[in-house]
């Protein structure tokens, strides 16, 4: 991926870790923003949000900022994401980085398809 923020999975490592998404749209969505995708990070609002996010036993790993206003689909991404640069096996930051991207891709918690995280607690950092 394209990005100076560190902790962040290389495209073929986010593709390959999108992989076990079962809908279609989503899956293409993700793979298309795990090459392209804006990714934010450093800034201390971010670094705030990180902090803010990550409660007893569960980190951050990035968020979407979104506006509940611009609808937001696998067919139409959100174009950026935001990054909290949590140290992390190799394995566990391209599956935290596919479960960001299929929010970006109007993907919510419980909705399944098979994305890593589905309650929002990713099983690893
Ligand atoms: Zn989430």
């Amino acid at each position: 991926m394209s990005s100076t923020c560190s902790e962040v999975p290389t495209v073929e490592e986010c593709q390959a870790a999108a992989q076990v998404i079962t809908s279609d749209c989503l899956k293409k969505c993700v793979e298309m923003q795990c090459a392209g995708i804006k990714i934010n990070c450093s800034s201390p609002e971010i670094q705030k949000n990180c902090k803010d996010k990550s409660s007893e036993g569960i980190v951050a790993m990035g968020y979407v900022a979104r506006f509940d206003d611009v609808p937001v689909s696998c067919a139409s991404p959100w174009k950026e994401i935001n990054w909290c640069e949590v140290p992390s096996s190799r394995e566990c930051r391209a599956k935290a980085m596919v479960h960001e991207l299929a929010h970006s891709c109007g993907w919510h918690h419980n909705q399944g398809f098979g994305v890593p995280g589905d309650d929002g607690n990713l099983p690893c950092n």
